[in-house]
Formats: C-alpha cells, sequence, structure tokens
C-alpha cells in the first residue's frame, strides 16, 4: 500500500517487449540531432505487466466518484451518470467518426447535432445554440463575446463594464475580465437576492449587461428577475444567463422566458453527463434571435432532408473548439434528454428540489442554516452552531465526513456566507440515503461538542491523512526523487 510506482521496481521486469527488429538501429539516432541523443537508459520504472495493472486498480479505488458514493457537491450538479449515455456514446457510428469526414457520411451525427441544439433551445427558451464551447467557463467567455460583438457591431461603445452579483461564481469575474471587461459588483440584499436600488444605481450607458445565476448560488430563486431584466435592458444593457443551476429549475421554468438573451448550459451538470476526471465537459452557449448571427461556428443546420454545418457566418466570434465540440459529451446528454423526455427533466428538477429541502429541513436542528427558507436544488448551512466552544470549524466538519466515507459538499462558497456549507444533493438519491447522510451529519454535530479531536485531525481513515493544505497548494512536490 502507499508505495509509488518507482518505489515498486524491480530489476529487469518487464511489462511489455517490442518485437526484435522493430526499431531499425541507426536510422533514428542520425535524424536526432547530437545534443538530445540520450546517453544513459532513463530511470524509469521496471515492472511486471500485472504488477503494474495491480498498482493503477489500487490507486483507482482510492479516487471518490458519484460510482462510488453520495457527492453533495455544491454548484457541480455531482448527479449519477446514467449508464446508457455511455452505451450510446460508445455507438462505432458516434466514437468511430472521423472529424473530416465529408457531411454526407455523418449526416446521422449532424442529425443528433442538430436536434440537441433544438432541443436546449426549446428546453432554455432560447432560439438558437452553438454546441461548441468545452465547459461552463467556457461558454460564459462565448456568451460574454457575443455580448461585446453586438454592442461593438451596434457601435455602442462605450460599454466597458460587466455587472456581477456578489454571489456569483468565480468564473463570472473571471470571464468578464478576460473577454475586456472591468468587473461591477452588485450587492446581495438580506434575502440573498440581487439588490434592486444597487443594480439601478450602478445601471449605466457604461454597462454591458449583466451575468446572473438563477437560481443563485444560495440555491434561491431570484422572485424579481422580471424587474432586473427591465432594468438592465432599459439601460441598454443584456442579461447573461449562467446555467450551471439549470437543475433547479429544468422543465418548470426557462430562462428565456425570465428575459435573459445569452446563456449556458453545463451538459456535465444538468444533463447527466460526467465530470471532469471523468470525461471532458461541455457548455453550450444559447442566444435570443437577435444575436443569432454571432454565435460562434459552426452551427448545425437543416436543409431539407440534410444535415450540415455552418460555418460561413461573417458576424460570429468565430471557432472556439476544434471540430465540433467535445462531441462524445453531446451524445450523452442527448441519450439523457431523450431518456427522460419532457416529464422526466421535469420531475428530475422536481426531486432534486425536494431533496434539497428535505436534507435542509432535517439538518436544520443540528447545524445553522442563515437563510432559512425554500430553497431550489441546493442550500447553504454553515458552522456557527459548532465554532462554540471547540472552535471547530467548516474545514474540520467536511474533513471528518471523509472518515464517514462521504465526499464533502462545497465549503467556504459562496463568499458571501462565512464558513458556507454548500450542499446539493440531486434527484437522483434516495431518501434512504440522505437518512444515513443526515445521520452521518448528526454524529459530527455532537462529536463536535464531545470529542472535537475527532474532528480537528480528521480524516484518519484514509491513505493520506488530514495535510497541511497551505503547504500543500504552496509548495507541492510533484515529482519523485530527484528525477
Ligand atoms: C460550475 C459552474 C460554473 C463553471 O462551469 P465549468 O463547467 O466548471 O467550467 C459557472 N458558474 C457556476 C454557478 C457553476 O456552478
Amino acid at each position: 500500500m502507499n508505495k509509488l510506482i518507482f518505489e515498486k521496481h524491480v530489476p529487469n521486469s518487464n511489462a511489455f517487449s517490442l518485437p526484435p527488429g522493430m526499431i531499425p538501429e541507426g536510422d533514428i539516432q542520425e535524424s536526432i540531432p547530437e545534443q538530445f541523443l540520450r546517453r544513459a537508459a532513463a530511470a524509469l520504472p521496471e515492472i511486471s505487466e500485472v504488477e503494474a495493472v495491480r498498482h493503477f486498480t489500487e490507486l483507482s479505488t482510492r479516487a471518490y466518484g458519484v460510482d462510488s458514493g453520495f457527492y453533495p457537491l455544491g454548484s457541480c450538479t455531482m448527479k449519477y451518470n446514467p449508464k446508457i449515455n455511455e452505451w450510446a456514446a460508445r455507438i462505432p457510428g458516434f466514437a468511430g467518426l472521423h472529424p473530416y469526414q465529408p457531411e454526407a457520411t455523418v449526416q446521422g451525427a449532424l442529425q443528433l447535432y442538430y436536434e440537441m441544439q433544438e432541443m436546449l433551445a426549446e428546453i432554455t427558451g432560447m432560439d438558437a445554440f452553438s454546441l461548441q464551447p468545452a465547459a461552463g467557463a467556457h461558454g460564459e467567455m462565448a456568451g460574454v463575446m457575443i455580448i461585446k460583438a453586438y454592442h461593438m457591431n451596434r457601435q455602442d461603445q462605450p460599454r466597458t463594464k460587466m455587472m456581477v452579483p456578489d454571489s456569483a461564481h468565480g468564473t463570472n469575474p473571471a470571464t468578464a475580465n478576460v473577454v475586456g471587461y472591468d468587473v461591477i459588483e452588485v450587492k446581495s440584499n438580506e434575502r440573498g437576492l440581487v439588490d434592486l436600488d444597487d443594480l439601478r444605481a450602478k445601471m449605466s450607458d457604461e454597462i454591458a449587461g449583466l451575468m446572473l445565476t438563477n437560481p443563485n448560488t444560495l440555491g434561491l430563486f431570484e422572485e424579481e428577475i422580471k424587474e432586473i431584466a427591465a432594468i438592465v435592458h432599459e439601460g441598454g444593457g443584456l442579461l447573461y444567463y449562467d446555467g450551471a443551476n439549470l437543475n433547479g429549475v429544468i422543465g418548470v421554468a426557462r430562462p428565456g422566458d425570465m428575459g435573459f438573451d445569452v446563456i449556458h448550459v453545463n451538459l456535465h451538470k444538468t444533463f447527466g453527463t460526467p465530470h471532469g476526471g471523468g470525461g471532458p465537459g461541455s457548455g453550450p452557449v444559447g442566444v435570443k434571435a437577435r444575436l443569432q448571427e454571432f454565435l460562434p461556428t459552426p452551427v448545425a443546420v437543416k436543409n431539407g432532408d440534410s444535415y450540415g454545418l455552418d460555418y460561413n457566418r461573417p458576424l460570429s466570434i468565430g471557432k472556439l473548439k476544434n471540430f465540433y465540440g467535445n462531441f462524445g459529451v453531446i451524445v450523452k446528454a442527448y441519450a439523457y434528454i431523450k431518456s427522460l423526455g419532457a416529464d422526466g427533466l421535469k420531475e428530475a428538477c422536481e426531486h432534486a428540489v425536494l431533496n434539497a429541502n428535505y436534507l435542509r429541513h432535517r439538518l436544520r436542528e443540528s447545524y445553522n442554516i442563515p437563510l432559512d427558507r425554500i430553497c431550489k436544488h441546493e442550500f447553504i448551512a454553515n458552522s456557527r452552531k459548532q465554532a462554540e466552544p471547540n472552535g471547530i470549524s467548516t474545514l474540520n466538519i467536511a474533513k471528518r465526513l471523509i472518515d464517514y466515507g462521504y465526499h464533502p459538499p462545497t465549503i467556504y462558497f459562496p463568499l458571501i456566507v462565512s464558513e458556507a456549507i454548500m450542499i446539493e444533493p440531486t434527484e437522483t438519491e434516495s431518501k434512504a440515503r440522505l437518512d444515513d447522510f443526515v445521520q452521518v451529519m448528526k454524529d459530527i454535530a455532537r462529536e463536535a461538542v464531545e470529542a472535537p479531536e475527532l474532528l480537528l485531525n480528521a480524516p484518519q481513515q484514509t491513505a493520506i491523512k488530514r495535510v497541511d493544505e497551505v503547504t500543500a497548494a504552496r509548495k507541492p512536490v510533484l515529482k519523485w526523487g530527484d528525477h
């Protein structure tokens, strides 16, 4: 256990040997410049095939994912990834496509691509979509570039600022900045929603738009969204919808109907495809009709009975990703939508909201819930009750959850709630699972009073115990020995 692969080195053991004569002597050496020629063998571990397989299999059992347990990571929608989606993405006709194949030979793929654009438009109340962006943040960048292109095209140019609420995800101000806007922060009121007075005061003809998440990062629906949209639009700005929290309203309310002009959705959140390490993401960007011509290319089009990719869009912000974007992810999300149908999507939303409210209700006795009212798909607790008398912080609670075999929720976000614990159970968890999680959270609350050292020293049941987070971040050790 815990040995690095270098430490498993057994001289002269071999996982694979090339047939003799496969590497022609001489030729290669002659083509490599003298200074790059290796003089001595590389210090790589020598290890047999079976030991290499065991090594990586053992490592894989240390990774925690939605397939190994409950993963209540707020703002991330870590829902179960239905296996039928993986089957669909592996169909040879999709998996084996070459991106340079002529359109006539990939009509099925283009039909799926086109229908996906149409379905996302219908689900979100927008008019057109591009499936190019590779992640939520990438979709945000596309969306904000579209906003910029729109103002430039109208020669409405002193608009140099983008408004972002103080509850926003960090990618929102970062995106605005990358696209060249100064960020103007809009305050939240005591109910955790956009402060309309502050919004009105900050709206001006220098403002390009407002980026908003609804439900917001506190899991709360922006009840005055119509008024917010009116303020931004009357001031000549556009409204951007960060679709990361779409799971909280999908099938029930549509951003397009709320007044949003540009939107991204995260297929790896709302539409059940794996996140990050489990596969690449996808962040399609959608717009209302008047912004259609700025969408990134290509956009799938239908001509009669055939499908094609349209690159000829002179006002487009351009191409953001190679070929089709992350096509396999799009196939998985397509399978997700088709297998649930309209009713199923609505039901998924309702169960996500029910599960979050159930947890909020059952945890409120043991944990402080700063904005304790009906939420959407996630809610915020914190460690205020545990801070006294033993100085237990949110970090300690999160670490202790690991000992119980649970992935901790998102912590210390959003920034406007101190010591935040952001819990998003998702619709795919059963009541039995939620009850078990509640029991563990209650046990931890009790330990915080009776045996605080269990929290302060957690985790103890893992391969790597409590780490010094600051040193780990500032001085990471990323290599072995002197190699
Ligand atoms: C996850 C998230 C993003 C960024 O999406 P990625 O796909 O991780 O790039 C943006 N905003 C919010 C609110 C999010 O939760």
